[in-house]
């Protein structure tokens, strides 16, 4: 099949006068969740409060579910997107319940409204179906030494609906269109989805300088034996439509796993030849 060219989208995002980026939705979450937590506590902590918030962090980008920013330029073409061969045999990848399904700015879920049976693993509701290999690799992790934890498992249709709909209301379609993912859009909806933290770096919460941390370097050494990929790995922007994102880990199983390997691509849009990239469908 030939994917269709990429159109410019209406809803571009924007940049800010200062150039800067805004925050994914993974980092703003869990921004808001630590800082709620604190206040909660009640903790004096007002250089940890300083050191969490991102300079660039605005009111109006502090949207739970806010959407990754980046296309900062105008969408291209996804390479990788035409299948040399025919689908390689496996579970579907367009059901949303398919362990290997592929959700990206081209690939809604299907339904829209997809919900999976959940089991709650370190405190974080995530798909029943991964309940096993997560909990084992954080037990692996923290036999071995290392302090993961779960910062975002399962975001809901509706939680990300009311969170898109009230930015409308807001700040008006374009500019909602930019900050908060579309509801169906995001893959921490199939369940399948684990944004990972630790405690060495607690500023590196979803932000770039995780990749630098030990609990980074555990998950790109074992985190594949547990079925999990780095779904939006360095240099892959124009194909998955996501800066990289080193917290952020998609179960797809192992099997899948050592087939990307034989084949050399680190992306599902390019092991499947399914189109992705910046742009919305
Ligand atoms: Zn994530």
């Amino acid at each position: 099949m030939t994917p269709a060219p990429v159109r410019p989208s209406p809803f571009a995002p924007q940049v800010r006068p200062d150039g800067s980026r805004r925050f994914s939705h993974d980092a703003v979450v869990a921004r808001r969740t630590l800082l709620a937590g604190l206040v909660v506590a009640g903790a004096s902590g007002g250089v940890l409060l300083t050191q969490l918030r991102s300079p660039h962090e605005t009111a109006s980008a502090a949207d739970p579910a806010v959407h990754d920013p980046v296309a900062l330029t105008a969408p291209e073409p996804a390479p990788g997107t035409a299948p040399a061969t025919a689908p390689p045999p496996g579970p579907s990848t367009t059901d949303a319940a398919s362990p290997w399904v592929v959700v990206n700015k081209q690939h809604p879920l299907n339904p829209l409204e997809y919900a999976p049976e959940l089991a709650v693993v370190g405190g974080k509701e995530v798909a029943a179906s991964i309940a096993g290999d997560l909990r084992a690799l954080l037990d692996a992790a923290r036999a071995e030494g290392v302090s993961l934890s779960i910062t975002s498992g399962y975001r809901s249709f509706s939680r990300q609906r009311s969170v898109h709909d009230s930015s409308v209301a807001r700040n008006g379609l374009e500019s909602a269109e930019s900050l908060s993912a579309r509801p169906g859009y995001s893959e921490h909806q199939t369940g399948l989805a684990v944004d990972f933290g630790g405690s060495s770096a607690p500023g590196c919460l979803l932000e770039n300088c995780f990749g630098q941390t030990p609990e980074s370097a555990w998950l790109r050494a074992r985190a594949g034996a547990f079925g999990f990929l780095l779904r939006y790995p360095e240099g892959a922007t124009p194909v998955t439509g996501y800066e990289p994102e080193p917290w952020h880990w998609r179960w797809v199983g192992t099997d899948l796993l050592a087939r990307m390997a034989e084949r050399g691509v680190t992306t599902l849009e390019e092991f499947f030849g399914i189109s992705g990239g910046t742009a919305y469908a």
